[in-house]
């Protein structure tokens, strides 16, 4: 691990430890609830700051949550409307459109590829509860 050139107080350093688990997002209440002993102004304070270090990304979900995520290298998410589960998928269809964007001059920054629909287990109870029936 590379030295962090910003020092990370403990309790920011609590929140990457929860974030940093495999496909994990969540919600600052989640946050909150997952570290009992943090104040809630402290977990909101260590949000906003690893958010500005990069070391963590904010997602705004259409329903209006937003839910937090370890910085990895850019991948696609897949939301569950049904649940609400969010997925990590990997590969970046959106680097194309923004070398494309690039050599046209701009400087595009991040593509955030979200897909909605329905997930896998979402599915499997469905069609379980129709052949019950
Ligand atoms: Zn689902
Ligand atoms: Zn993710």
């Amino acid at each position: 691990m590379p030295r962090m050139k910003q020092a990370v107080t403990r309790q920011a350093q609590q929140v990457l430890n929860l974030l940093s688990a495999e496909n994990c997002h969540m919600t600052a209440e989640e946050i909150q609830n997952a570290l009992p002993d943090v104040g809630r102004a402290t977990i909101y304070r260590a949000l906003f700051s690893l958010e500005r270090q990069r070391q963590i990304r904010r997602l705004a979900l259409e329903s209006g949550v937003a839910v937090y995520e370890f910085s990895r290298p850019q991948h696609m998410h897949f939301i569950c409307e049904n649940c609400g589960r969010i997925e990590d998928l990997p590969g970046n269809p959106g680097a194309e459109a923004m070398q494309s964007l690039e050599e046209r001059g701009y400087l595009p920054q991040r593509a955030d590829i979200m897909i909605y629909g329905i997930c896998l287990k979402c599915l499997k109870n469905n069609k379980e509860e129709q052949s019950n029936v």
